[in-house]
């Protein structure tokens, strides 16, 4: 089937006077243009993933850069049969990225943030004797794929991020960090938190996964399963040199990208399952889930 539609993303940590306004602007747009997606807008910036015909994203694309101190805006685009999200949802929020630093001051990426590298040598950097690889995502979304020798954080969300360094990572002030994330805008924050913090060496993967894996030289390598991503497609593949799968089924153990989540409602947990496995016991993290549904019907499943 010929793709017709795109998928965007992008990131722009930008000054905006009024984000209100800017946001319903931004909703205009998305709804001439036929876009669907999720948009946030702060006063530190944007940072969005819309879907839509190529021609209209092409247009978007167009009109966000004509935007005033918007030139430089990246984005990164994958070609789709269809909309990737269900609807359009613009939010206005105190952060694009929430670190929730509260009462200490945030951190403005504009100031102060790791030193960027390009895919080609950021896997140079991950090479070098004593270099910690640290994941700045949540855990379900490493658990689908992270690089080789990285340090996955277990955390449910990106503000949990400073307590868990402080905790986990208070002797490495001296060793080279490397932080990457899905698109980079997470790394931004991250990595300018290390520096206050007192790391020393701290560098970024400029673009994220998702550029690491359409870098013609690198073309993905030494990232392990697949890139999470917060659309209908969930799973992406990053890795054309080396691929493999990290994923395994919460029951049988075989290996499994198949991510899902738990049946009984009030649970929702995402889980790896096989096909064959939800097939005979339905698609559960566990018994009790299973049991308080009442039902192994694949019917009652959906998200
Ligand atoms: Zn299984
Ligand atoms: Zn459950």
């Amino acid at each position: 089937m010929e793709q017709t539609y795109r998928i965007l993303l992008y990131y722009l940590y930008r000054p905006i006077d009024d984000p209100d306004d800017f946001a319903c602007r931004q909703r205009q747009l998305c709804e001439d243009l036929g876009l669907l997606g999720r948009i946030i807008v702060a006063e530190e910036g944007i940072n969005g993933t819309v879907s839509g015909e190529r021609a209209a994203t092409d247009r978007y694309i167009e009109v966000m850069r004509e935007d005033a101190g918007n030139e430089k805006l990246v984005f990164k685009g994958d070609d789709a049969n269809g909309h990737a999200f269900k609807k359009l949802s613009v939010k206005v929020r105190s952060e694009i990225v929430t670190l929730n630093l509260g009462e200490e001051k945030d951190i403005d990426p504009g100031n102060l943030t790791g030193r960027r590298l390009d895919p080609a040598n950021f896997y140079e950097a991950m090479n070098q004797e004593g270099a910690l690889i640290l994941d700045g995502r949540n855990k379900y979304e490493s658990d689908l794929g992270h690089f080789e020798g990285a340090i996955c954080p277990d955390v449910e969300n990106f503000r949990d991020f400073p307590e868990w360094i402080r905790n986990n990572l208070a002797d490495a002030k001296d060793r080279p960090v490397l932080t990457y994330c899905t698109g980079g805008i997470r790394c931004e924050k991250l990595s300018g938190f290390l520096m206050k913090e007192g790391f020393k060496n701290v560098h970024q993967l400029d673009g994220g996964i998702v550029t690491y894996g359409k870098d013609p030289d690198v073309k993905g390598r030494d990232f392990k399963g697949q890139c999470y991503v917060f659309d209908s497609r969930i799973g992406v593949s990053v890795n054309s040199t080396n691929p493999s799968v990290v994923a395994t089924c919460r029951n049988c153990g075989v290996a499994s990208e198949r991510y899902v989540n738990c049946a009984w409602k009030p649970c929702n947990f995402r889980i790896f399952l096989c096909s064959s496995c939800e097939e005979r016991d339905g698609r559960f993290c566990s018994e009790d889930c299973s049991k308080l549904s009442g039902s192994k019907s694949k019917e009652d499943a959906g998200f």
